[in-house]
């Protein structure tokens, strides 16, 4: 059953999640946020426009942090957290506090961003990301910007952004981050096998998530 009150924090697997915001420039044809209704296995991650403070976010960590054990702390969504950098950044810095702190036992600092960080926030922000996050996961789902613009449709502002997702993809490489994943969704119609020699011409991890329809 679906939880009434908005998630901000919410598990998966050995992860933490964390709901920033429901905002993004792109429309997938496989995001699950309309599809599934804003639920994620019975968790309302509809902010319904009230996006939540850092201070809001760290508090609901918190609660949720010592009710079970956890690997990782994951910016996610539904959403692209990269719209929220400032609230990220603190976010992710008071989290690296806790790591060096032990204040838990040791985990990761996840990003999931679909690349357009840059061109969202009108400025590099990998340097900054690097600051304060372990691992990114780049969701590129395509092997050209045909394919993703047919696949990701973006905005109209960012119809032109797919060399700006690989030159995200590379910086973060570059940047040395812990580990940097080019990731897509199977049975798109993407070609899976230019998309693995993509990342290993970037040098990142390559990672095939499943295509989600029905809720489990
Ligand atoms: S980038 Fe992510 S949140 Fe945005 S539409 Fe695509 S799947 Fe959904």
């Amino acid at each position: 059953m679906t939880s009434t009150t908005p998630k901000i924090a919410y598990r998966f697997n050995d992860g933490v999640y964390i709901n920033l915001t429901n905002r993004c420039p792109n429309l997938c044809v496989f995001c699950i946020k309309t599809k599934w209704q804003m639920d994620f296995h019975g968790n309302n991650l509809n902010l319904a426009g009230n996006e939540p403070t850092a201070q809001e976010v760290l508090r609901a960590l918190e609660d949720e942090l010592v009710k079970a054990p956890f690997k990782e702390v994951v910016f996610c969504g539904y959403g692209e957290p990269t719209m929220r950098l400032d609230v990220l950044l603190y976010v992710a810095q008071t989290l690296k506090g806790w790591q060096a702190q032990a204040k838990f036992p040791p985990f990761k600092i996840r990003l999931n961003t679909n690349g357009l960080g840059n061109r969202i926030n009108h400025k590099p922000i990998v340097g900054e990301l690097r600051r304060v996050v372990d691992i990114v996961n780049v969701s590129v789902n395509a092997q050209d910007e045909t394919t993703w613009r047919a696949l990701m449709r973006p905005e109209p502002e960012y119809r032109d952004a797919y060399p700006d997702v690989l030159l995200f993809l590379q910086q973060c490489v570059e940047a040395g981050f812990e580990k940097v994943v080019l990731s897509c969704v199977d049975n798109t119609g993407a070609d899976v096998n230019a998309l693995e020699a993509l990342a290993k011409k970037y040098g990142a991890t390559f990672y095939v998530r499943s295509f989600l329809d029905e809720k489990e």
